[in-house]
């Protein structure tokens, strides 16, 4: 008999549906609205962002405060899962974001992250394509969109060092969804991404080259009370001991084998 795969929860939709009723969500940098609020009536849902409410379908069936995320307008503890659908990357200080996003959870509460992988193809291009729209546009001092470049393991670190751990993730491939409806100044791109996309499907198939692949990170995590990331600046040179140690002294001595290492 065939062994039913139990997966931790990951996606939006999935979390959502394993809490239990009467859970206070808060989209935070809602845009649009993250996920389909109707479905989820017995959540309490929060969005917030600094520019837009919720439009469409999703624009009644939250509670809706415009607010930037550095300093949220909630009390300590408010929230059973906050989601950060693609909002990483477009601030300035994500630090203070992610302490403020801990701040609002409850003890064990979870964080949802999705982010684009700065080393993905998709990414780039959209780097790129937002240079050359500033250009184009004449907005020469108009910030870019994406501030932050995220690594996988920059990112761990970044979470561990702030009381998060990782309890499920996956590399995303790229969709390419907003290079379908690129407009800029009548200026519409959208039209080539059939043939990109169809160029990239070709590599892919044969000559194995995979551009699409670990576009995004997507990421569960929960608020916890330890320190579950450390730094180790020495490693013995005879044995392999790994240390942390924070004086600045010529020689270290290694406290397994004793070898006098030179720094
Ligand atoms: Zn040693």
């Amino acid at each position: 008999m065939e062994k039913a795969e139990k997966k931790q929860e990951l996606l939006i939709e999935e979390v959502l549906s394993s809490l239990p009723q009467g859970s206070t969500v808060l989209d935070a940098g809602c845009g649009k609205g993250s996920f389909d609020y109707s479905a989820y009536q017995g959540l309490r849902i929060v969005s917030v962002d600094c520019f837009n409410s919720p439009q469409g379908p999703n624009s009644s069936k939250s509670l809706f405060c415009k607010s930037d995320l550095f300093k949220l307008p909630f009390g300590s503890g408010a929230f059973d899962l906050c989601i950060y659908n693609f909002v990483l990357e477009h601030v300035e200080r994500p630090q203070e974001i992610l302490l403020e996003a801990r701040r609002v959870l409850k003890k064990n509460g979870l964080l949802y992250i999705a982010t684009p992988n700065a080393a993905s193809l998709e990414d780039k291009l959209y780097r790129f394509q937002n240079i050359m729209r500033n250009l184009f546009l004449f907005k020469f001092r108009r910030p870019l969109d994406h501030k932050q470049k995220y690594s996988f393991s920059g990112l761990l670190k970044f979470f561990y060092e702030n009381g998060f751990y990782l309890k499920s993730f996956c590399l995303c491939p790229a969709g390419f969804c907003w290079l379908h409806n690129y407009n800029a100044k009548g200026l519409k791109l959208g039209i080539l991404a059939g043939p990109f996309i169809f160029t990239l499907r070709k590599l892919k198939r044969f000559f194995k080259l995979d551009l699409f692949k670990d576009s995004n990170f997507l990421m569960l995590l929960e608020a916890v009370e330890t320190t579950n990331y450390r730094d180790i600046s020495h490693v013995c040179k005879k044995c392999g001991y790994v240390i942390n140690i924070q004086d600045e002294s010529r020689y270290w001595k290694c406290p397994r084998c004793k070898e006098k290492n030179a720094v």
